[in-house]
């Protein structure tokens, strides 16, 4: 793309004193929809136009988008399992001067996706990495959810396999930001079953299904009812999802039950407050804090 090459330059200790300019290309890191079509930004698809190539995670998948906007660029794989041996070959243009975008086969590239290894290899050698932000799930549900949003953290997917997921649940129970994940439609009833043992039944949950797709669909209730939902109707099985859940709120602070409120008033008409709540603690169990701040409030009364 015109300009957006980084320029070097070199001046050499020759008699005649030459300069020479080297000019970097652009990696353009650039996201699609995912699902809806319409969702493509204006930037991404003059971005997709311009560059020299495009690293793909699925080229025949890409091809398709390509093809529905008339976007003739060639495209070269990108995936997983040659993200790394492969980094060399997009570097290689990168250095010689093309620009190339790197896309997933939806939404934002390194989100659960590949990428990360050629960003990082693309910066180390000084290449500008430029984002073309645009769709992204996790995003889209959150959005929408009606979950607390100024917090939250990203999961990802969670290990297939029964052990894993609840060790990983069990390590993020009393985790107090929004949790989301990303889950596929074949696990989603043993994941939410796992989730309300680990959670609890309560625990206020939203299922954000098939996003920007004709069957959206946006539930959100509690973590046992949602698991009952998804059972008794199996379209809620199919498409892609992602799952999201309010995070842990601690237990309102135990109060004094009347017993011990009795206790307290005895001791509190013998002696001070101070001496009164600690023996009334040593009594009942309760914690001396409590019963002292509980004493104060008798005393006021
Ligand atoms: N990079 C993508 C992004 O920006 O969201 C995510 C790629 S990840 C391999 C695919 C997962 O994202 C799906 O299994 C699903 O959990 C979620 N996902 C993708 N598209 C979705 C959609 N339209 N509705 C709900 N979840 C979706």
């Amino acid at each position: 793309m015109a300009g957006a090459g980084i320029g070097i330059q070199c001046v050499l200790s020759d008699p005649g004193i030459k300069e020479w300019f080297v000019s970097l290309g652009t990696l353009y890191v650039v996201a699609t929809p995912i699902g809806n079509l319409d969702d493509i930004s204006v930037r991404a698809q003059r971005t997709l136009r311009e560059v020299a190539l495009i690293a793909a995670e699925d080229t025949r998948h890409s091809l398709r988008l390509l093809q529905h906007f008339g976007i003739e660029t060639p495209l070269a794989a990108c995936h997983e399992h040659n993200e790394r041996e492969q980094g060399g070959r997009f570097l290689a243009r990168l250095l010689a001067g093309d620009d190339v975008a790197l896309v997933s086969d939806a939404g934002t590239p390194l989100i659960s996706d590949p990428g990360y290894h050629l960003v990082r290899q693309a910066r180390a050698a000084g290449i500008a990495v430029v984002p073309v932000p645009g769709p992204c799930a996790l995003i889209a549900g959150l959005s929408a959810a009606g979950l607390p949003s100024d917090r939250f953290i990203f999961e990802g997917f969670l290990p297939a396999k029964t052990v894993g997921r609840r060790s990983r649940l069990e390590a993020l129970r009393e985790e107090p930001r929004t949790l989301i994940f990303y889950e596929a439609p074949h696990r989603l009833l043993e994941c939410l079953q796992d989730m309300a043992e680990v959670f609890g039944e309560e625990r206020q949950a939203v299922l954000a299904r098939e996003l920007t797709k004709t069957f959206e669909t946006i539930k959100g209730i509690p973590l046992g009812e949602l698991r009952d939902w998804v059972a008794a109707d199996s379209n809620q099985q199919r498409g892609e999802c992602v799952l999201l859940l309010a995070g842990w709120e601690a237990p309102e602070a135990e109060g004094v039950d009347s017993e011990s409120l009795r206790v307290l008033d005895l001791l509190l008409a013998e002696l001070p407050v101070k001496r009164a709540a600690a023996l009334a603690a040593e009594i009942t169990g309760l914690r001396k804090n409590l019963l002292y701040q509980a004493a104060l409030e008798r005393k006021a009364e």
